[in-house]
């Protein structure tokens, strides 16, 4: 992912994949150019450069593409100073990788739809809110990131394997090439999964000085909770963050009812139980 601070620096780089790209216009275009280059090229131009959703099957750099910094970006790999986890890993899972504890790690939302933007985020301390300032922060030279917030990655779409011929997730069961259930072999790798294959330590805890990484959970992944009332909710309490981290028990239980508001009151506090994703499949909330 590249991340230019004004639109000349956005032209330049669009310039140069255009080039390699068959519609530029096109989101979700394919350049096959190196991965180091493509960090170059961005640092050249003055913007912006990390691996996002690092460790999904498929195209990702950890996913699909190697099992270190330096097999896939070889030279450039010192330059790499910021990573991007995806709804399916968080900070703790990230740092069972010891060569990424000196980077930064960000929690970001896509943009695929307007509903799902803040579903991730990262809060800053700068001293002003520029470019400059963020990109300095997350290269750890002045101010900082100071938390994660994002998915409980068991809700994310990759968070174990899953098997697509018999479309089961395979939790917790050594399925070695084939899938246990139907001999299948087409299994979908989990992020969970693949972590634990490339990881050089005994268990996932976050390196030392990691920032927080909070847990959330969407009003929409809440059993019994519709559009209408997290309508309701967000126009009383103004944002879906507000109600999913600051809204007293008690406030809530006016709005919507006694059963939804510890219903959410549980999501904060970690006390659902969660049936995880995988294979392009969310997870979701089993027990309440
Ligand atoms: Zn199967």
């Amino acid at each position: 992912m590249s991340f230019f601070p004004t639109l000349s620096q956005m032209k330049s780089y669009t310039s140069y994949l255009s080039q390699y790209i068959k519609n530029i216009n096109l989101s979700t275009q394919q350049s096959y150019r190196p991965a180091r280059e493509l960090g170059e090229i961005t640092q050249k131009i003055g913007g912006l450069f990390l691996p996002a959703h690092a460790f999904t099957p498929h195209k990702s750099l950890f996913g699909s593409c190697g099992d270190s910094l330096k097999a896939v970006f070889s030279d450039f790999a010192p330059f790499v100073k910021v990573l991007e986890l995806g709804l399916s890993s968080d900070s703790q899972m990230a740092d069972c990788i010891s060569e990424l504890h000196r980077l930064t790690f960000v929690s970001n939302s896509d943009a695929h739809s307007l509903a799902t933007i803040g579903r991730e985020y990262n809060i800053f301390e700068l001293a002003e809110p520029t470019f400059k300032a963020v990109k300095e922060a997350l290269f750890k030279e002045n101010g900082r990131l100071v938390a994660n917030f994002g998915l409980d990655p068991k809700l994310g779409k990759y968070h174990r394997s899953f098997c697509e011929d018999c479309q089961q997730t395979l939790v917790d069961i050594d399925w070695l090439g084939c899938c246990p259930f139907c001999s299948g072999k087409k299994i979908v790798k989990g992020v969970y999964d693949r972590l634990l294959e490339i990881s050089d330590s005994e268990s996932f805890s976050s390196a030392p000085e990691r920032p927080p990484y909070y847990y959330q959970i969407p009003l929409s992944f809440l059993p019994g909770v519709g559009p209408k009332t997290i309508k309701k909710l967000i126009s009383y309490f103004g944002t879906e963050m507000e109600v999913l981290h600051r809204a007293g028990l008690d406030e809530l239980t006016q709005v919507v009812g006694r059963e939804i508001a510890e219903l959410i009151d549980k999501a904060r506090h970690g006390q659902l139980d969660i049936s995880p994703g995988g294979g392009g499949i969310y997870g979701k909330v089993t027990a309440t």
